[in-house]
């Protein structure tokens, strides 16, 4: 089992020989506390033998596991190869629009950074700094990902939308849940953003929605989710009961790190500072700080993010992906003034969603391009750290501050998670 627990050992070229059950992935992954809680492994299952283990919210064995190794193969903490899904530079835009050409696959800097060193922002078609035009309460920056979802539902473009909403359960106050949107007003609703993770591509099982026979949605998602859903994409398996085959547009939000909800919102900010969770509006990880705003506009925290790092997951430290390579859309608040987005365009799939918002949205040129190149190459720097470092040890990463105002400057903009 030695040689399952490390990326860096993982990533050479050695495969573990013959099946891989699911206890490895558990071992390795799970109870290594690695798991960066996308829900993968329970998508990709063909016998639908995970499940998410109430509480914990992490992955489980819920039926006999027949060996056949794909919750190994696809984790991004496990087995799965970065270079599986992500473009190179230059994506299609022919009839099959939303795939892309791969480049040397062999090249060893793709297995942990996600990119060759010259890939820069990835496939990129069109960028901008963006804002819609009616913003719906609660977004996060400039709407735009709420925009985009709605004008596609409008145009008929797709029948629902994977998103995350505030979850039903008063006794879990700011915990994002995932769930398949299918209005425009449950798409206004689960604006803004979670800072916890919530095995979104579990929920690809949509036998409990109502749609069509052959359903075509969105997923909006963290890097690590979209990486995943187009690794499944371009591999066939035999499928289970979640319909990966349905997703025909992928929005990735720029992300350097996701948090457990508990350990945030409850122990860190209710607990330990008195945060009244139940007023909170609005909270933000931005330019170093985590700040959390009640409705009436008070500030109830900002800090610098270090202090809330006891509640990061382990895992995000692993991950080199912030830009969201493989999506048909990026979208997030680095590169763009306050109450803007900034948008990738990577494939024509992207860029027909976004023309079909473009009535909805304000577009212009980011603000600051190379925020997004510069905090995309922390994001790399702190990933390689983390697989030198010895997993067992728990030694924290420390990248030191003059290095952030290296990267960051005094930029109006500067990265949401300037100290990780
Ligand atoms: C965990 C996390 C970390 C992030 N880190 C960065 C960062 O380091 N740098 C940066 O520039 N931007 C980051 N973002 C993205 C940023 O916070 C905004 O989501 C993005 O700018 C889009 O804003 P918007 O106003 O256009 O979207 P909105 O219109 O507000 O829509 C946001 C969409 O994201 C969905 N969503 C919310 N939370 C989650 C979640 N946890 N998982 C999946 N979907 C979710 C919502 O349901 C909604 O559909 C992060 C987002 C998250 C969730
Ligand atoms: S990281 Fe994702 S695929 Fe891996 S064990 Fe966790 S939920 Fe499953
Ligand atoms: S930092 Fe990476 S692994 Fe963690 S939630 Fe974000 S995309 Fe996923």
């Amino acid at each position: 089992m030695k040689a399952y627990r490390i990326r860096d050992e993982i990533n050479g070229i050695t495969e573990p020989p013959g099946k891989t059950w699911f206890w490895e992935l558990e071992a390795g992954v799970i109870n290594a506390d690695r798991c960066v809680q996308c829900g993968t492994c329970v998508a990709v299952c063909p016998s639908n033998s995970i499940g998410i283990a109430e509480g914990t919210m992490l992955p489980e064995l819920v039926k006999m596991c027949t060996g056949c190794s794909l919750c190994w193969d696809f984790c991004p903490r496990g087995g799965f190869r970065y270079e599986a899904a992500w473009p190179p530079a230059t994506p299609s835009t022919g009839s099959d629009a939303g795939t892309v050409e791969r480049t040397d696959p062999a090249d060893p800097y793709w297995r942990i950074t996600g990119a060759p060193p010259e890939d820069g922002l990835g496939a990129v078609l069109e960028s901008y700094a963006a804002r819609a035009s009616v913003r719906p309460e609660g977004a996060q920056d400039g709407g735009v990902v709420s925009a985009l979802l709605m004008a596609a539902l409008a145009a008929g473009d797709i029948d629902g939308a994977l998103v995350t909403r505030p979850s039903d359960d008063p006794a879990e106050p700011w915990k994002g849940v995932a769930h398949l949107a299918t209005t425009g007003e449950e798409i206004a609703a689960s604006s803004g953003s979670f800072y916890n993770q919530t095995m979104a591509l579990a929920e690809l099982d949509l036998s409990r929605y109502r749609l069509p026979p052959r359903p075509r949605i969105a997923v909006v998602g963290t890097p690590c989710e979209i990486q995943a859903v187009r690794a499944m994409q371009s591999r066939g398996w035999p499928t289970g009961a979640h319909r990966v085959d349905a997703v025909v547009l992928t929005v990735a939000l720029l992300c350097t790190k996701s948090f457990d909800y508990r350990g945030l919102m409850l122990r860190l900010l209710r607990d330990e500072r008195g945060v009244d969770i139940e007023r909170v509006a609005k909270v933000d990880v931005i330019r170093g700080r985590l700040i959390a705003e009640y409705r009436d506009g008070e500030v109830a925290v900002d800090e610098p993010v270090k202090h809330f790092h006891g509640a990061a997951l382990k895992g995000c430290d692993e991950c080199a992906d912030f830009l969201g390579r493989g999506a048909d859309l990026s979208v997030g608040s680095v590169g763009s003034m306050d109450g803007w987005s900034s948008v990738l365009v990577r494939t024509a799939r992207g860029r027909s969603a976004l023309s079909a918002a473009r009535g909805r949205l304000d577009l212009r040129d980011l603000d600051d391009p190379g925020a997004l190149a510069r905090l995309d190459a922390l994001d790399k720097k702190v990933a390689f750290a983390s697989l030198r470092r010895p997993f067992d040890t728990g030694a924290p990463l420390f990248i030191d501050y003059e290095e952030h105002v290296r990267c960051y400057g005094s930029t109006d903009r500067s990265p949401v998670v300037a100290d990780r």
